[in-house]
């Protein structure tokens, strides 16, 4: 445990925020949740060509958080603008009815990244996040606008676990305990991510890790471990595990998952190598200009989608938390806009619905009828920036970190 920087984030939560149960609740849970140590670590990650002086790097320069004068701005629009990512109402759940037989291809999508891919009769789950919270406090951070579409233990047996690296959204400890004895597949993560499994009770012969470009296979299908744009880390230490996208092969369908990732030139390459794609799944939401680097916007996946040579579009990355300060149903507005003028057919399911992707139903607009937070008047508050706020924005700032 870092527990010296530990300590001091615990001291100034205190101070920030009074009440000494409250803290405690916060900091109870923390340890585990954090994932492996960074000395645990290094002897496994210091064989990537990626990983240098400590750390992964991506291949263009890539600031993950903005300057500080930025970050000044981002505190008054958590003060002013923290409810505009949440839903009008209701989000609209489907019933998974997922095929005892996995099918040549389709996609059930559960909300956020989180999808089970059929490909070619093989079953592959992707970025599993059913736990509540995504944070590494049970107390602080971003929960869930909508429940999880099915149970997890009523998924059928999958052929593998891919994760596209270890932020809270993505990575999930609830999930991954579940998935210990709910699965029995392999977790197929990008390099430094088994620490954190291994860390967690993960036995060792169902972790693989790999590194950009390699590859797995299981079943039929291989799965191909690409280059992504975006950063890691749980909480206090950076970059210290790989973040990628994943190519998932099968013998006639190809699936790419976008994971999260900014906009970058490897897509082409990519698409050139192991594609077209019959579907991709790319992330759309949390996107903002001072991490723009990292988060990609919907006319950037669009853009990404013609690289790659996909096909169909399943948006991702949206929906199930509010994690930036765009309305919730911008991002899919956006995407709609951009893939009418370039002629890309997309698909919106609903959290649980499953798409046949080689027949895609027409689409159907069920988010607008959701509508928005920041259309609704807003209590006014007389406190200002009391401490409990100062609290919870500081929180946020230091979780933005971890998506
Ligand atoms: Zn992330
Ligand atoms: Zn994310």
């Amino acid at each position: 445990m870092p527990s010296r920087v530990l300590r001091r984030a615990a001291v100034t939560a205190a101070i920030l925020s009074g009440p000494v149960g409250w803290v405690t609740a916060a900091a109870w849970g923390l340890p585990r949740a954090l994932g492996a140590h960074r000395r645990r670590l290094r002897p496994v990650v210091t064989g990537s060509s990626r990983f240098a002086d400590g750390k992964f790097h991506n291949t263009l320069p890539t600031p993950a958080i903005a300057p500080a004068n930025t970050r000044d701005g981002l505190l008054r629009q958590w003060h002013e603008e923290r409810h505009v990512g949440l839903p009008g109402g209701p989000i609209p759940l489907a019933a998974s009815e997922i095929p005892a037989e996995a099918g040549d291809l389709a996609v059930t999508w559960f909300g956020h990244a989180s999808a089970l891919l059929e490909v070619d009769g093989h079953r592959v789950l992707v970025d599993p996040v059913w736990g509540h919270r995504v944070s590494p406090s049970p107390v602080f951070g971003p929960t869930r606008l909508h429940e999880p579409p099915m149970p997890l233990e009523d998924l059928p047996p999958v052929d593998a676990v891919l994760i596209s690296h270890d932020h809270y959204d993505h990575l999930d400890l609830p999930t991954v305990e579940l998935l210990l004895t709910a699965q029995a597949a392999p977790f197929v993560v990008p390099i430094g991510i088994g620490e954190h499994l291994r860390k967690w009770g993960v036995p060792e012969e169902r972790i693989v890790e790999l590194d950009w470009d390699g590859e797995h296979r299981v079943g039929g299908l291989t799965l191909t471990c690409t280059e992504a744009r975006h950063f890691s880390g749980r909480y206090f230490y950076r970059d210290t595990t790989l973040w990628a996208s994943w190519a998932v092969a099968g013998p006639r369908h190809r699936v790419f998952f976008g994971g999260d990732t900014g906009y970058h030139p490897a897509f082409a390459g990519i698409g050139a190598r192991l594609g077209g794609f019959d579907l991709t799944l790319l992330p759309i939401g949390a996107y903002n200009d001072a991490w723009h680097a990292i988060h990609m916007d919907p006319e950037e996946a669009v853009r990404a989608h013609g690289d790659l040579g996909g096909r169909l579009l399943l948006p991702i990355h949206w929906a199930t938390f509010n994690l930036a300060f765009h309305r919730w149903a911008e991002p899919v507005e956006r995407l709609l806009a951009a893939a009418g003028q370039r002629g890309v057919d997309v698909v919106v399911p609903q959290p649980g619905e499953r798409v046949d992707a080689l027949a895609p139903p027409p689409l159907r607009d069920w988010w607008t009828a959701v509508g928005s937070a920041a259309d609704a008047p807003q209590p006014t508050s007389s406190a200002g920036l009391g401490a409990s706020t100062v609290a919870r924005a500081v929180t946020r700032l230091l979780s933005l970190r971890s998506r």
